[in-house]
């Protein structure tokens, strides 16, 4: 369902491609004593959302599973704003989750 027509604010994803590059994702800790601040969302009504998080000049993608006891959140190492870019638009086209 596209957002507009659910009320939400901001994108939902599709299902990725059949063969999509899986990302490496790593516990919260790899940046949290970084101070993030997030540039760019996806919706999280979904069961899978994304962050694009800002850490001074670096950048990294946070992801957070709803699952049945509690969020699972994890995040890419960070990386080049370019790299990150990249990423992200990989998450949206589906290329890459
Ligand atoms: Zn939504």
């Amino acid at each position: 369902m596209r957002p507009e027509e659910s009320g939400c604010l901001a994108p939902h994803l599709g299902s990725p491609f059949a063969g999509y590059r899986h990302i490496d994702w790593f516990g919260p800790a790899c940046w949290a004593t970084a101070d993030i601040r997030v540039r760019r969302f996806t919706c999280s009504c979904q069961r899978v959302s994304y962050e694009f998080g800002q850490a001074g000049g670096c950048y990294a993608i946070q992801r957070t599973i709803k699952a049945a006891d509690g969020l699972i959140i994890e995040r890419t190492a960070l990386m080049r704003l370019s790299e990150a870019d990249r990423l992200w638009a990989d998450i949206f086209s589906g290329a890459a989750r």
